[in-house]
């Protein structure tokens, strides 16, 4: 009988785990028409529980993919935390009530709340059209990155052969199949079977805090149930999220000897099931009752491991995402959100070098970027968790959690937890330079939400709805007032200077194959009222389209806008912001030394070929 022979294939990047960080990276790079494959040994998407908390960031990012529609359909938003201290008559009584977000510049200033399926269930059907669908049962054996350097410095070699085994393929039917992948991206979980085969460590400890989760619809007398609630009891703390469908979210601190097996020192989940977690949350949660209606939706118990690994990247041809490079507490809800976040910031740089538009070293900012931030994240989770697991400050407890301390911890670290806040520091993706001409555009962090108004026609738009994740750098044009004769020639001299075929738009340019391949998107933003404003005195480069000029004017209702400069404290003589595909802000340059672009896209730009 002839030997069945194994079938080999050739990919840009392959995907192994279809949890939120592999299915958002594999949406991104559908979207950018790379060609991608997505595995997961697992037979189908998350059915319940798990994460589903996202933050105001990570809904910014799902609007630049045109996703965020359905999420605010499908998911409850969080507006308001409660924080409940102990009583001095006994049990828990409310303390203060406050905004769930505390960041000012947040375009979506709330959390989102959805079970983790069906966020998986946004990505899978908002990549299907675009002819990505997830190969479930799909397991990876071997991983082998190629150890000649030149064909790792290739961009068009693919250097990364992966054995995959087919789990549910018929009898009789070949099982096996050897992908070469340009990328891999091991978006595997906390367990990564990637980062293993690379021996690449975790560094950091288990905590000592064991928490159990419960989801259910609840039956009760307490009357911030719909708020996200935060609660120091005598007993324990606990963690309360409105969610979907009168769903509650409920995270209750559990006693190690409760939980811990002695033999084995593992979590052992024979010892507690939900009616004895409940049994604890009763104790905290008094002089309040509650009991699930229908049962519980879902629950687990878990030890916080607090790690991220020693490197992000291996030759920069395989990346791990998510929870595969970082671990920490779900109290600050940051699990799904770093790790869609992380996929966010891999998926443009794989695009562009994929399509030969940047060299592969772009590849390296991905782990200098994210891996400071997973760092960021662990020093603050121990000191949050730390807190919301300690005991309450009382007569006997001197050392206690102070509530006002709690509260005050909760809102100076809202621009982090909301995501708003995240800083990438200087690298080829981010030139430090000029910051003072647009103090309020802080290069590193994402380009805040305003409202501008289309100058053709007096339309407001919201300036983020201008930078799609399209995988092209939006340059952002802040002309100034144009009718002023000094800022005209100021601004027709740098027009005269970016149509020098040495300028970066010429070096960079793609637009032979057509708007959709072009890498820059050139939008005006003007001083002006639109009562008088012509669009068409400015040179065509900053008009491609009508649509591409706008004014700093308050809408026609007279309601918002008309701030804008001063808001991101551009001054009269203007400035131009390079925005990242991914709406961070990259280089911002004067309008009389717009060579400042050109050092910040040679950095890591190749040249049209
Ligand atoms: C049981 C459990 C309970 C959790 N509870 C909470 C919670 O209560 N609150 C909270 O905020 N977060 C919770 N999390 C964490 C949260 O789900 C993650 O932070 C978040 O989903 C990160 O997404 P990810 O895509 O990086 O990883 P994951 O969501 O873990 O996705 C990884 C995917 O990779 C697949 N995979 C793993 N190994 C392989 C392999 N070898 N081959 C192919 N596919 C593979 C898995 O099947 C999975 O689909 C929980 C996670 C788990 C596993």
């Amino acid at each position: 009988m002839p030997v069945p022979v194994v079938p080999h294939s050739e990919v840009d990047v392959l995907i192994i785990g279809a949890g939120p960080a592999g299915l958002m990276c594999a949406n991104a790079l559908a979207n950018a028409k790379v060609n991608v494959r997505v595995i997961d040994k697992r037979a189908a998407r998350v059915a319940a529980g798990q994460a589903d908390g996202l933050s105001p960031r990570t809904i910014e990012v799902f609007q630049s993919y045109g996703i965020a529609e359905r999420l605010l359909k499908e998911s409850v938003q969080v507006h308001q935390a409660a924080f409940y201290n102990p009583s001095p008559s006994g049990g828990i009584e409310l303390t203060s009530r406050t905004q769930d977000v505390v960041a000012p510049s947040a375009r979506y200033p709330f959390e989102c709340a959805l079970h983790q399926g069906a966020i998986q269930a946004i990505f899978i059907d908002s990549m299907k059209p675009l002819g990505v669908e997830v190969e479930w049962s799909t397991l990876p054996t071997s991983i082998e990155i190629c150890k000649d350097e030149h064909v790792l410095m290739d961009p068009a070699s693919h250097p990364v052969r992966v054995v995959l085994q087919k789990l549910n393929a018929p009898e009789g039917q070949l099982q096996e199949e050897i992908v070469h992948a340009k990328y891999v991206v091991g978006a595997d979980g906390a367990h990564s079977w990637v980062r293993k085969q690379f021996d690449i460590t975790m560094d950091g400890e288990q905590s000592d805090f064991i928490w159990g989760v419960m989801d259910m619809v609840p039956d009760t007398d307490f009357p911030d149930v719909r708020n996200k609630c935060l609660m120091h009891s005598n007993n324990g703390s606990i963690l309360l999220v409105p969610r979907e469908q009168d769903r509650l979210r409920v995270y209750v601190q559990l006693e190690n000897k409760d939980i811990i097996d002695p033999a084995t020192g593992r979590v052992d989940k024979d010892r507690m099931g939900p009616d004895e977690m409940l049994e604890v949350a009763r104790k905290s949660f008094s002089p309040y009752k509650i009991s699930p209606t229908t049962g519980f939706l879902w629950w687990t118990l878990y030890i916080i491991g607090q790690r991220v690994a020693s490197q992000f990247s291996v030759k920069n041809r395989v990346l791990i995402v998510g929870d595969a490079c970082h671990t920490h507490s779900p109290k600050a809800g940051q699990g799904m959100n770093a790790g869609v976040s992380d996929a966010h910031n891999l998926a443009w740089k794989i695009a562009l070098v994929v399509r030969g538009w940047a060299d592969l070293s772009l590849l390296s900012t991905y782990e200098s970027e994210r891996r400071k931030f997973a760092l960021d994240l662990i020093v603050f989770d121990k000191m949050y968790s730390t807190l919301f697991s300690g005991k309450p400050l009382s007569q006997e407890n001197s050392h206690g959690v102070a509530p006002e301390h709690f509260l005050e911890i909760f809102k100076q670290f809202g621009g982090f937890t909301s995501g708003i806040g995240v800083h990438y520091d200087p690298s080829v993706a981010t030139l430090d330079k000029n910051q003072e001409l647009a103090s309020g555009v802080v290069i590193g962090e994402r380009f805040p939400p305003y409202k501008f108004i289309r100058a053709a026609d007096a339309w407001p738009f919201e300036i983020q709805d201008l930078l799609p994740a399209d995988f092209r750098f939006k340059l952002l044009v802040f002309t100034g007032d144009f009718s002023e004769p000094l800022q005209q020639a100021r601004v027709e001299s740098m027009v005269a200077t970016m149509q020098k075929p040495e300028s970066f738009l010429n070096r960079y340019a793609t637009s032979s194959k057509g708007a959709e391949n072009s890498r820059f998107d050139i939008i005006t933003i003007s001083k002006g009222r639109k009562e008088g404003f012509n669009f068409l005195q400015f040179p065509m480069l900053l008009r491609s389209h009508w649509s591409k000029v706008f004014i700093d004017d308050i809408d026609v209702t007279g309601s918002f806008g008309g701030k804008g400069y001063s808001y991101y404290g551009v001054g009269d003589e203007g400035a131009i912001v390079a925005v990242r595909p991914d709406g961070y802000v990259g280089a911002i340059a004067p309008l009389d030394h717009v060579e400042d672009l050109d050092a910040y896209f040679t950095s890591f730009m190749t040249a049209a070929v």
